[in-house]
């Protein structure tokens, strides 16, 4: 970068000594045109002007003043009036000139000055952000251009785009300046976080860009130092705030044109919004992906049209008894051309819009609708529906819920919602109510991938839960991971305290069932008991068992 303003430095000195030797060139030119016309009586003496206006225009006032002089001094004492007579001038005649040069010379200096000055501020504010007085887009494009293609990857700078995720609560909270004023913050922090330099630029109302020099070091870990920096509280009103930042980078990838580099941040960056991550780092492949996910999306709400959505079921067993006690509600996406798509694939991406409210209920009411019917055979299995977060926060909720009962004509509590801790932390006093309200219909809650979240134990008395869902991550891992065993122990004993049941997902081998077994986790679901399957196969699954699982020794 230093290289490219040394280049343009030398030429501007170029420039400003060739215009020194132009204009000197054109006052001495007037000077011989004045004696070989005969003289300061003839008019060709205006001809200094063009010098003068020249040297205003293009060196300000000082140089207006300094050639007005100049021109007034050739064609002054020493300039006859009329060469022929030999005839010279009065003091007072050249001098009164020469003033007048002078003046012309300052106006024509000052009026460059200020139209030069208007245009450094209209470049200036085209490339700052006026709130912040920081850097913007078109400044970042500016200095990313030395990097763009032809010049190996050798020395190329990490790129970091960063969003303030939580801007809308914080605004909300604090007022309008809350965020410019984080961001004002930001490069103090950046400096102080990062070995080498970096630069900041505001690309929009939350998001920056960070430009880190690599020097030599792991980009990795530069963009670990940067997370943790944002991490501390920020200061606003001399309260401390927190916000809550996503991150999303390019740093090894052949840089193409200024704008391709940043566009690589930021699908980086949509990525580490749609995961929840603090920082994700461009790939090519997160391109591919993100295309066929939005396609997906387009294709989904018409195939919820088509009934495409269907659930599948996957057995809960009791662990003392064996007997099978509920299952759980799985969405499969039963797609005309690619077949089967598990849940993963479409239900994060839904759950950013509206679309999850349609999925929400079309699973309750899917759920429901089996639940009547196997009553109606006599198989007596509680009925677990997942619910996404947004689910939970949409108005009406528990109504929507309590309405489809009324209009199956079935009790609550053969009906289990499974909610995630996120969910419950979300917006605790409308959860906490409409949770209320639907335990008061009978209705089992249980909290979904318990441990993974960052519930707050000491909220968890406040909700009506019955059931706790201990991960997979966790059950996977035993009974050889201490840590896992202790967190399975601690969740146990935990639950019962609060008079909770818990579950384990995820078992799939005989060493894990039976730890939990021992442990007293008093029920259990995963690969080993049975998959997800659809109602036909689990009523066979369940005739073939006779109601109960048999663990095989
Ligand atoms: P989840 O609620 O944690 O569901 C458990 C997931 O683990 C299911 O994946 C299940 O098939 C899988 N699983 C069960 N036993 C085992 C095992 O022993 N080993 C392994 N490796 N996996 C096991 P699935 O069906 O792909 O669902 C993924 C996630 O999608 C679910 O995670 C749930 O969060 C979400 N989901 C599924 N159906 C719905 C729905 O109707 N609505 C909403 N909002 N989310 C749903
Ligand atoms: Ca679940
Ligand atoms: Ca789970």
């Amino acid at each position: 970068m230093s290289r490219v303003l040394e280049l343009l430095d030398r030429r501007r000195r170029a420039i400003c000594r060739l215009s020194v030797l132009l204009l000197a060139l054109m006052v001495a030119g007037v000077y011989v045109l004045v004696y070989m016309t005969g003289g300061i009586k003839f008019v060709y003496s205006h001809s200094m002007y063009i010098p003068i206006l020249l040297s205003g225009l293009v060196f300000g006032f000082k140089g207006g003043i300094l050639v007005g002089l100049l021109g007034g001094f050739v064609l002054g004492p020493f300039m006859p009036i009329d060469v022929g007579t030999g005839e010279m001038q009065q003091t007072a005649n050249w001098l009164y000139r020469t003033g007048f040069f002078v003046l012309i010379g300052f106006l024509s200096g000052v009026a460059s000055d200020a139209a030069r000055s208007y245009i450094e501020r209209i470049k200036w504010v085209s490339r700052h952000d006026l709130g912040t007085r920081l850097p913007n887009r078109n400044a970042l494009l500016d200095s990313l251009q030395p990097f763009a293609k032809g010049r190996g990857k050798r020395g190329q700078p990490v790129l970091v785009v960063i969003i303030i995720e939580n801007e809308l609560e914080l605004r909300s909270s604090f007022g309008e300046t809350v965020i410019s004023e984080i961001i004002q913050q930001a490069p103090q922090r950046v400096e102080g976080a990062l070995p080498c330099g970096a630069s900041t630029y505001r690309l929009g109302s939350s998001q920056i860009a960070v430009l880190i020099d690599q020097c030599g070091e792991d980009a990795e870990a530069l963009v670990g130092k940067l997370v943790d920096a944002f991490q501390m509280p920020f200061l606003f009103d001399g309260i401390q705030i927190h916000a809550d930042i996503r991150m999303g980078y390019v740093f090894d990838q052949p840089m193409r044109a200024p704008e391709s580099s940043v566009q690589m941040a930021e699908v980086a960056l949509a990525v580490a919004l749609e995961k929840a991550q603090d920082k994700v780092a461009y790939s090519p492949a997160l391109v591919s992906a993100k295309q066929e996910n939005l396609a997906i999306l387009g294709e989904l709400k018409e195939a919820i049209g088509q009934g495409q959505l269907m659930l599948h079921y996957q057995p809960k067993i009791d662990l003392g008894s064996g007997k099978v006690l509920g299952v759980e509600a799985l969405m499969r996406w039963m797609h005309p051309e690619k077949g089967i798509i598990l849940p993963g694939n479409f239900i994060p991406r839904a759950e950013h819009s509206t679309l999850i409210n349609l999925i929400g209920e079309l699973a309750l009411d899917k759920a429901m609708a089996q639940a009547v019917q196997w009553q109606e055979s006599s198989i007596e299995v509680s009925v677990a529906v997942n619910i996404s977060p947004r689910n939970l926060l949409q108005p009406g909720f528990a109504d929507l819920i309590l309405r489809l009962l009324g209009h199956h004509r079935l009790k609550g509590d053969v009906i289990e919602l499974e909610v995630t801790e996120t969910a419950l932390m979300t917006d605790m006093e409308h959860t906490i109510h409409e949770l209320a309200r639907l335990a008061g219909s009978r209705l089992i809650i249980s909290i979904d991938d318990f441990g993974t979240g960052y519930s707050s134990l000491q909220y968890l008395h406040l909700l009506p839960i019955s059931l706790i869902k201990i991960d997979q991550s966790f059950v996977r891992r035993l009974p050889h991971d201490m840590g896992a065993v202790h967190i399975v122990e601690a969740a146990v004993s935990l639950a019962h305290k609060m008079g909770m049941k818990v579950i384990a997902e995820g078992v799939e081998t005989a060493e894990a069932y039976d730890f939990l077994r021992n442990a007293g986790c008093d029920m259990a679901q995963g690969y080993l008991i049975a998959r997800p399957m659809q109602a036909d196969d689990f009523v066979k699954w369940l005739s073939r068992n006779g109601g109960y699982h048999q663990r095989l020794q």
